[in-house]
């Protein structure tokens, strides 16, 4: 009955033959290589004979591997002494909780650059004042707001550094008078930080990081132990400290996920040189969308457009075409560039394991529709 059924076979036989081109936002691509050995590991774990989904997290096997996947990620971001790593459960929207849980006493200040961040104020405010300093709402978050000041008084300066939906990016790491904070989902690892600026740096693993199920945290450890209320145990930043992420049982897939996509970026040349490829890509992809008179970008100021994330739509008098460019990528093997429904259009997510040949064959495919046009 089921060998009969024609369309699982359709899906499959096609899928199975044409290329695919992963501009997912999230869960997203994955490198082969990684996939792989993810493979392996879940069917034999170092030869073990054991699956790495059943042995326990506290043997000596699971401690070498998030050892090891706290320590590359330390590596690769040049972590100071003074910040701790550690991996936490509930993804990124957990810490838009946590990070006010063990930081907020009295006020904290808050850069509106999006949903996500709008997402963190939202939480903020259950445990103090919150002051959003600048927002970019205005223009439906098309831009990174500029002039701005961070109050001196507040316990800490929250920023989003790059905003998966919209497009935008703050790509320079900024001096803040109190303990600045980013959640840096979205472009973690894509380039160098100067990670001794930051109080706290955290986001869901699921793009540039591995697989989804597990977030990173860097922290600072002196801004810890300064609140007064009591912090729950699996909220409490220092429980995840003391125990090495071991407090409770992690994600130990994704942790793993992790370790490999982590080695990965390791032995293509680390942060510096994955960030020389992301600006190549990003610039090829935007020159195009400026070049097609059938798109336009959605971010106007080229110092604000995300390396990671890059949003276009169709040109006013082109909108009606917008159903058939998007059936002509999938065509051609595009998968994930529908753009958010906050913003429309397009998005192509072009995180660290993207091939340069997937942003080739995507400004193909709109350089052949313009030409049919
Ligand atoms: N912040 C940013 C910038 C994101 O892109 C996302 C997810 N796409 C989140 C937060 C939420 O992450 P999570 O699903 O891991 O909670």
């Amino acid at each position: 009955m089921y060998k009969k059924c024609s369309w699982v076979n359709c899906i499959t036989d096609k899928s199975k033959k044409m290329k695919k081109h992963n501009f997912n936002a999230g869960p997203s691509i994955i490198p082969e290589q990684v996939k792989e050995q993810t493979a392996k590991g879940i069917l034999d774990l170092n030869g073990i004979g054991l699956s790495v989904m059943e042995i326990s997290h506290r043997s000596k096997e699971f401690s070498a591997i998030i050892e090891e996947a706290a320590s590359l990620l330390r590596e690769l971001l040049f972590v100071p002494d003074s910040h701790s790593v550690v991996f936490t459960h509930g993804g990124a929207s957990l810490n838009f909780c946590m990070v006010p849980y063990n930081l907020l006493e009295k006020k904290a200040a808050y850069l509106d650059t999006g949903s996500w961040s709008s997402k963190a104020i939202k939480e903020a405010k259950l445990f103090g004042e919150v002051e959003v300093v600048a927002s970019s709402k205005d223009k439906n978050y098309t831009y990174i707001p500029k002039n701005f000041t961070i109050p001196a008084n507040a316990d800490y300066f929250h920023i989003t550094t790059n905003n998966t939906i919209f497009g935008t990016e703050i790509k320079k790491d900024f001096n803040s008078p109190v303990p600045l904070i980013a959640d840096a989902s979205s472009d973690i690892l894509s380039r160098p930080m100067d990670v001794s600026k930051y109080g706290l740096i955290y986001g869901g693993a699921q793009k540039n990081v591995g697989p989804a199920g597990v977030a990173f945290v860097i922290i600072r450890k002196d801004i810890l132990g300064k609140v007064t209320r009591p912090i729950p145990s699996m909220l409490d930043y220092r429980i995840y400290i003391e125990n090495g992420s071991l407090y409770n049982t992690p994600a130990c897939l994704s942790v793993y996920g992790c370790l490999l996509m982590l080695r990965w970026l390791k032995n293509l040349g680390g942060v510096k040189a994955i960030h020389k490829i992301n600006l190549e890509k990003a610039k090829i992809l935007y020159d195009e969308i400026d070049r097609n008179k059938l798109f336009k970008p959605t971010v106007p100021n080229e110092e604000d457009r995300s390396i990671m994330n890059v949003t276009f739509v169709m040109a006013d008098e082109y909108q009606e075409k917008e159903a058939d460019f998007l059936q002509y990528a999938i065509s051609q093997g595009m998968v994930g560039i529908k753009g958010h429904r906050s913003v429309g259009g397009f998005r192509a997510s072009i995180y660290n394991p993207l091939p340069m040949e997937s942003v080739k064959a995507l400004i193909k495919a709109m350089k052949e529709f313009e030409a049919k046009l």
